[in-house]
């Protein structure tokens, strides 16, 4: 190959390259928006049965869904059932682990303090939403408080914090610390 056909190949060698790399940005976008608006149609459908309005969905890397739900508190008198605790039981019972590392989260809302933490435990590695949680504080969803309540000093929450003090308190995690086989997580 001559200099210049060396030089002409890899300029049309990077702009294939570059082409590709805006196609699959491009492509990427479509998927996501795509899985958050399906996550906004559950919100809608769980209105429909009297469920709150809020839907998740979760995905592996590639945006091939695992599982979806939505807010189910009032249909099954269950505070915790928000629909991102419902998506990621969903999808631990649907890949048989409890650790979700890599896999994506997109939900209908910003998540509240529960769901934020129940995101970090479960490992989830990315999360999508559409509504901010200004957005559901306008509609009577108000999670500030409870944001505000955790940088509070622990006897300055609403919640009072009762500390007894057991002698023996410390007698099971003394148990699991040399538990030689547990299962950690
Ligand atoms: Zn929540």
């Amino acid at each position: 190959m001559s200099a210049r056909m060396d030089k002409n190949y890899r300029i049309i060698n990077n702009l294939y390259i570059n082409n590709l790399y805006i196609n699959t940005i491009g492509c990427i976008k479509i998927m996501e928006n795509k899985i958050l608006n399906k996550s906004c149609e559950l919100a809608l459908n769980s209105i429909e049965i009297n469920g709150g309005p809020f839907g998740c969905v979760i995905t592996d890397s590639n945006f091939n869904e695992i599982s979806c739900g939505h807010n189910m508190v009032t249909l099954t008198n269950d505070p915790t059932a928000h629909a991102e605790i419902v998506t990621i039981r969903n999808a631990c019972k649907e890949l048989n682990t409890f650790d979700l590392s890599g896999y994506k989260l997109f939900t209908s809302c910003e998540p509240c303090p529960m769901c934020l933490s129940a995101i970090y435990w479960s490992r989830i590695t990315d999360v999508y939403y559409a509504n901010t949680r200004n957005d559901a504080k306008n509609i009577g969803f108000d999670d500030e408080f409870i944001y505000e309540e955790f940088a509070k000093n622990i006897e300055n929450r609403k919640v009072k914090m009762h500390k007894i003090n057991l002698p023996n308190a410390l007698e099971h995690f003394h148990k699991w610390t040399i538990k030689q086989d547990k299962i950690k997580y």
